[in-house]
């Protein structure tokens, strides 16, 4: 009978019963959330963070207040999950009745006690094995997962869909996304609603062809719609009017490319209206005198459209960056609200939404009118947007028409996918600010020998990608904006360019990690600096908080990544210290009173380049092996050969020295379980020219030339 009865348990249900540590809420059956557009839509729901955005609004806002201004200088390690396995960890955590859920390196996906951080199951969707090509592409990192009515569903870099028990972490289906040919990956969480969930991609920078996004069944993972970012040939008839109307707005054979628009990231399900928010993706390729050559608008690139949620049908779009030609992708989170924008006029239902472009939008929900646009960061493509029309002013010669300019916000964006919060109560959001501007020239690009990559990158333009980022290259802020007067109410400066996501709570506080290892809170209404930890890596993911038995936690993935840690790195990365797996990567959380010591995570490691006696390497190859180095390696392994941690610095490579070594490596793939992928396509020559620009730049790294 007792054996009978263990037999029928669930492996988490066991797990549990023997390590003696059932949460509270689980040996509580009438406790259980149900998770579904009711519980997250539920204003009075406090104790659970259920979604990316904690709920269906997206602030990050939780109304937790035990840890507040007053008290949160004594928050304290709790317990902290070591992730050895993982690489970069950039995702933001779910929890349900104290079982914290999220997705690690290549999307395996965790439960653990909400409590105590002991792992409830783990499930390992083998990314790396389904990856082909795609590795050259995939960076191993996810931002998340979504929890819908029982079930735990992730999405892979390979562009899986996996339904996974909640319970159990067993898979109940799982739904192939994308052709597998086609040079597309999955980064972003997948987003559950009305019994669908939705999932893009990215891509455009790699040939990803046509953008579209797809809704599946949660039950079944069957597909329910799709939506096209970017119309097809008008010579095979339109889907529908919405891209009829679309293709209006594009020149030339934009369809021969696909035009891009992936959309990798920023879904949001607007209940009052019925319908899902889309932050759409940038042109492919960024250059638009290739794309569509006499201009244009190319609806719906870098856009935010909003889609009935039954049918996915066109409702309305708001164009943040018509004609880009900058990679201004709008994949940024949409935030909702309702604010009053004028005294006495009551309060209206708005998007909040900072896109790359640099502009703060607030836009009516109900049709997508524009109500008010202010540049958050430094912005000089555009001097500002016309409230009649709706559109940006742009300045001249921002299209580098005629000669090669300097612009800002660079291609990283005033912000990205970075996720912004909104606090209700101070009425303020609070933003990751990025200050870097690019320089941009197509003086030497062929447009009409222009082909479309596959699986590498070509943007149609130089912005100078794949050369060394300096030290000091930009700056970053957290910004709290009040999005009704649309300024500045405070800032706070912080290291390099690149940051990471906030929380904010009713205790008014906000959370934010940064670059050099300092994991901060600041008072909401004036952002000065309450509490810090250093974690001993840098940090990219965004803090959730939640509540467990009346006690509350805040939870943070630590492991360094993003896309400027890897395919931006160089120099303004790799000064911290943060070296290839040198630090220890985990999960950390805090509540007050809490006293654990910080683990050992890890020295600071600096790239010790080689410069082996006798290699004096060859000019011509060298500069062979830059455009080599620039297609092909510059995305993992770092601008200018100085790898920003995520990959190991191949100027201190042995392999690199060993031309053996080196064809086992890159052409037959002999890393590729540790993620490195397989170039069959580099010759033996090949890897001789890369083989002497390495070594160039590591004697450059040894002996700076002096000026
Ligand atoms: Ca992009």
């Amino acid at each position: 009978m007792k054996a009978n009865r263990l037999g029928r348990m669930t492996g988490a249900a066991m797990i549990l019963a023997i390590a003696g540590t059932l949460p509270g809420s689980w040996s509580r059956a009438s406790a259980e959330t149900v998770v579904d557009d009711a519980a997250m839509t539920d204003a009075a729901q406090k104790d659970n963070w259920l979604a990316y955005g904690r709920d269906h609004s997206e602030q990050r806002y939780s109304p937790l207040d035990e840890i507040n201004v007053d008290n949160v200088s004594k928050l304290g390690l709790a317990w902290a999950l070591p992730l050895p396995a993982d690489r970069a960890l950039v995702g933001t955590p779910v929890t349900v009745d104290g079982v914290l859920y999220f997705t690690g390196s290549y999307s395996v996906a965790r439960a653990v006690d909400a409590k105590t951080g002991k792992l409830i199951w783990e499930y390992d969707p083998e990314t790396l094995k389904h990856a082909g090509d795609r590795a050259r592409m995939l960076w191993g990192w996810s931002r998340g997962l979504t929890f819908y009515k029982g079930k735990v569903i992730i999405a892979t870099a390979d562009g899986r869909l996996i339904a996974l028990d909640s319970k159990t972490g067993k898979p109940i289906w799982t739904t192939q996304t994308f052709d597998p040919k086609l040079p597309l990956h999955i980064s972003g969480a997948p987003k559950a609603f009305r019994d669908l969930v939705i999932i893009g991609n990215g891509g455009s920078e790699q040939g990803g062809g046509r953008g579209f996004i797809t809704a599946y069944h949660v039950d079944t993972g069957k597909e329910a719609w799709k939506f096209y970012v970017v119309p097809g040939n008008p010579a095979d008839g339109f889907e529908d009017a919405a891209q009829e109307m679309a293709a209006k707005t594009w020149t030339g054979e934009w369809w021969k490319i696909g035009g891009g628009g992936q959309t990798w990231n920023a879904f949001t399900y607007d209940a009052e209206f019925d319908q899902i928010l889309i932050g759409t993706g940038n042109g492919g390729p960024w250059n638009q005198k290739i794309r569509s050559p006499q201009g244009g608008d190319n609806l719906f690139l870098c856009s935010v459209v909003a889609l009935d949620a039954t049918s996915g049908k066109y409702k309305w779009h708001y164009q943040t960056t018509p004609g880009e030609t900058w990679d201004y992708t709008s994949t940024m989170d949409i935030v909702l609200a309702d604010l009053e924008l004028k005294e006495g006029e009551g309060k209206k239902k708005v998007l909040m939404h900072a896109p790359k472009n640099g502009f703060f939008y607030v836009i009516d929900r109900k049709d997508g009118k524009l109500l008010s646009a202010e540049p958050f960061a430094k912005v000089t493509w555009a001097t500002g947007i016309d409230m009649k029309t709706g559109r940006p002013i742009e300045a001249p010669g921002a299209r580098y028409e005629k000669e090669p300019v300097t612009i800002w916000p660079s291609v990283f964006g005033g912000h990205s996918w970075h996720a912004m919060s909104y606090n209700p109560n101070t009425g303020l959001v609070y933003i990751p600010k990025m200050e870097l501007p690019t320089h941009w020239d197509d003086s030497k690009i062929d447009f009409n020998s222009w082909k479309k990559p596959s699986f590498q990158i070509d943007v149609g333009v130089d912005v100078g990608l794949g050369g060394d980022i300096p030290k000091d290259a930009g700056t970053s802020f957290l910004t709290a904006w009040d999005p009704v007067k649309q300024k500045k109410v405070w800032e706070v400066p912080q290291p390099n360019y690149w940051n990471a996501g906030t929380m904010t709570t009713a205790g008014n506080l906000v959370f934010q990690g940064q670059i050099d290892g300092k994991f901060a809170a600041y008072d909401a209404r004036d952002g000065k600096e309450l509490w810090s930890v250093n974690v001993g890596s840098g940090i990219s993911a965004p803090p959730i908080t939640y509540a467990v038995d009346g006690k509350q936690y805040v939870s943070l993935l630590v492991g360094f990544g993003g896309a400027a840690v890897a395919y931006g790195g160089g120099s303004s990365m790799a000064q911290y210290g943060w070296g290839y797996r040198a630090q220890l990567r985990q999960l950390l959380t805090f509540a007050v009173g809490a006293d654990k010591p910080m683990p050992e995570v890890g020295e600071r490691t600096f790239a010790k380049v080689l410069t082996p006696a006798g290699f004096t390497p060859d000019a011509a190859l060298a500069d062979r092996g830059e455009h080599l180095y620039k297609s092909s390696c510059a995305w993992c392994h770092g601008a200018g050969a100085v790898s920003g941690g995520y990959t190991p610095d191949l100027r201190a490579s042995e392999a690199v020295l060993h031309d053996e070594q080196l064809k086992k490596i890159v052409q037959e793939g002999a890393l590729f379980p540790s993620g490195m992928p397989q170039f069959k396509n580099l010759t033996d020559d090949d890897l001789k020219a890369l083989q002497n620009f390495i070594r160039k730049k590591a004697l450059d790294a040894a002996q700076p030339p002096s000026n």
